[in-house]
């Protein structure tokens, strides 16, 4: 601020103006000491979003993390040091209140400040709807939304969303608008070359029948023709029914499924009472990089290892 004052100052006075060596130094002054124009405070709800805004800000800045960890995308408690996070932040990235719920009231209050762009509601994004009836529900429990809220796991979606954070980054911090926009042009083409190579790698397992820890993986599976059996719960923040284990147990038993999956956010108990006693095989899928790094790389990583999953765990398994 002192430089600016001192060119103003200096302005001022025709006869020094008239001196260019002085009008250079000053200039040298004001430049060498000006920081490059701030990056916005950008806050992401679950690590997928996380990566895909990484890229996008590759040269200019950071976006902030909310759910780190292992921890679920369903059922978060807000911190304190969340508050602060929301607080701050000038845009906010959430997929949407039907898998967010715990941002609803949070956001509405602390987040007034904020942009909040929500990703679910993105031109592009294409929605499925929550899958309902056999295997897919529990007989005691019928509350999710009428939209499945897991859009980032089809790398199309991905490529809408980002699009989305890019237009709104430039929007919001003009300053930074080409880089943002050649940044999401590198990301759109690399998902477009993983969404082929996916493809490809998932083709000799279409057709093995499995179960899912929780239907996480809607997207996954509709993008790449999987055939899910089901899912072992409806609610995973919340005990499934005795009844339910039951025909699960079941299905399991008489050879319905070659593997069931389940995940590094919830405890492997309950699977190792469906598995026991019988052949299936047990994978891991990790619908948000659960021990993953956060960043830009992230994103393709994740769904590469759950591509790999399946197929390791699928692949040589007979239909039964
Ligand atoms: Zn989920």
């Amino acid at each position: 601020m002192k430089t600016i004052a001192l060119l103003v100052h200096r302005e001022k006075r025709p006869n020094e103006m008239q001196n260019p060596r002085i009008f250079i130094a000053a200039l040298a002054l004001l430049l060498g000491t000006m920081p490059a124009a701030a990056a916005p405070s950008v806050l992401t709800t679950i690590k997928p979003v996380h990566s895909l805004a990484a890229a996008v800000m590759q040269g200019v800045g950071d976006p902030v993390l909310l759910i780190g960890g292992a921890l679920s995308e369903h059922s978060y408690a807000l911190k304190p040091s969340d508050a602060r996070k929301i607080e701050t932040a000038d845009v906010i990235f959430e997929i949407g209140p039907d898998l967010e719920t715990y941002l609803t009231a949070p956001l509405a209050t602390l987040g007034a400040h904020a942009q909040v762009i929500v990703l679910e509601r993105t031109p592009g994004v294409r929605l499925l709807p929550a899958r309902h009836g056999g295997m897919w529900e529990d007989g005691d429990e019928h509350d999710h939304g009428p939209t499945d809220p897991h859009i980032w796991l089809d790398p199309q979606n991905a490529i809408a969303m980002t699009r989305a954070i890019a237009a709104a980054l430039a929007k919001i911090d003009p300053a930074h608008a080409a880089a943002y926009r050649a940044n999401a042009v590198r990301e759109i083409a690399a998902l477009a070359a993983l969404d082929k190579e996916l493809a490809a790698k998932l083709a000799p397992v279409r057709d093995k029948p499995y179960l899912v820890f929780h239907d996480a993986y809607h997207y996954f599976e509709a993008r790449y023709g999987l055939k899910p059996a089901g899912a072992v719960t409806v609610a995973p923040d919340r005990p499934i029914s005795p009844r339910r284990v039951e025909s699960l147990r079941d299905a399991v038993a008489a050879g319905r499924v070659v593997c069931i999956f389940r995940e590094p956010q919830f405890s492997p108990k309950l699977i190792e009472t469906l598995d026991e006693g019988t052949p299936v095989r047990v994978g891991v899928l990790d619908p948000l990089g659960a021990d993953r790094t956060p960043g830009p790389g992230l994103y393709p990583a994740l769904l590469r290892t759950l591509a790999q999953s399946l197929t390791k765990c699928l692949g040589t398994a007979k239909n039964r």
